[in-house]
């Protein structure tokens, strides 16, 4: 018998982030051939998120939709999901561990009174038993833990788990279910966004990051256009931030975020342990760094000693060769 599982999935700005269907394709392998029941909550007309979560996986798509529920808070979410585990009493849930799912999901398991298995970077079926596997000590190790009773409730690191290939000749009921959200006491007036546009750090393939090395804000703009060129985001080191080259938004490490891309490029940066925190999983890692001895290159698989001022520009020059020859 497969198990019924639910997946919270997460929009921002009326657009599905990617680790909801990293979360669909986490659900299914769990499943055992149970039903995927993807919910979403938001503002407005959520039919089309809804048929998108079907297309990628999902059995069937819930959408939960309010004007309390525009943006996201942990009162109304969790209320609107709660109702939606009423109805649905699911096997597991899965979301993924982003800031929402960070600040949502312990809260909702302690009022189901269930254990939740955070920040999941594998999940594997081994004789009848469902391994999740997680980082410990900031990336040094990682456990194995086996839920024994009760709720499947985990959440994933996004760009761990591939999301499956969008089938859109897939098809699903998608049902706007009426919650009657009560007694919201965090009103949000206004978001202001701090930091990067455009690509999402914690979701990019691509991540380029400055480190002291970059020298100063006006340094940072090499490693943007190469970004860019990748189509991908822009991180750096505490030892930037704290130097006030670019904004803690972007800071990767043991107290700012941990990212997986494929690709981390790491610009002067000498790759000290809070650092590599946040880093070491990344796919593919590339070091550029004037001294062969920085720490950095331990980690790398493609070292580059050199000033990245003269790196960095040829770098960029060469891309743009091959992306007009492709
Ligand atoms: C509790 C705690 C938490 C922390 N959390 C974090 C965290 O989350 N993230 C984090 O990053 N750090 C964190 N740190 C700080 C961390 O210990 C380091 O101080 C920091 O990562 C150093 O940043 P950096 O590599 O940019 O600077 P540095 O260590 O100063 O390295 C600069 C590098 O740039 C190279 N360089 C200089 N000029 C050039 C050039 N022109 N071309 C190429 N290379 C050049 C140098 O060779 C050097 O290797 C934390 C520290 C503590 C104590």
């Amino acid at each position: 018998m497969g198990k019924k599982m639910l997946v919270i999935g997460e929009a921002r700005e009326g657009v599905l982030r990617n680790v909801t269907f990293e979360a669909i394709a986490a659900a299914k392998k769990i499943s055992d051939g149970g039903e995927i029941v993807a919910v979403l909550c938001g503002e407005g007309d959520l039919k089309e998120q809804g048929n998108e979560m079907i297309y990628y996986g999902a059995d069937r798509a819930i959408t939960v939709s309010d004007v309390k529920l525009k943006t996201y808070t942990s009162e109304g979410f969790g209320q609107a999901i709660k109702a939606v585990i009423q109805d649905e009493s699911p096997e597991g849930i899965i979301m993924g561990q982003t800031a929402v799912g960070k600040d949502l999901t312990p809260k909702l398991a302690s009022q189901l009174e269930s254990g939740l298995v955070s920040d999941v970077t594998e999940v594997a079926v081994e004789g009848g038993n469902i391994i999740f596997t997680r980082p410990i000590y900031s990336g040094k190790a990682f456990e194995k833990k086996i839920i024994k009773d009760g709720l499947l409730f985990a959440t994933i690191r996004p760009n761990n788990i591939p999301s499956l290939e969008r089938d859109e000749s897939r098809s699903g009921e998608v049902t706007a279910k009426q919650v009657d959200i009560k007694d919201i006491r965090t009103v949000i007036k206004d978001i202001i966004r701090k930091g990067s546009e455009g690509v999402d750090l914690s979701e990019a393939k691509v991540i380029v990051a400055g480190g002291r090395g970059v020298k100063s804000s006006e340094g940072f703009e090499p490693l943007e256009e190469l970004a860019n060129v990748l189509g991908g985001a822009v991180g750096a080191s505490r030892g930037a931030c704290d130097a006030g080259y670019c904004d803690y938004s972007l800071q990767i490490g043991q107290t700012g975020k941990v990212v997986t891309p494929d690709l981390y490029i790491a610009c002067g940066i000498s790759g000290a342990i809070q650092h590599l925190a946040g880093m070491s999983n990344s796919k593919v890692i590339v070091a550029i760094n004037k001294d062969p001895e920085a720490n950095i290159f331990n980690v790398a698989d493609y070292g580059i000693v050199g000033d990245l001022f003269d790196v960095v520009p040829k770098l960029i020059e060469e891309i743009k060769k091959e992306k007009v020859n492709a």
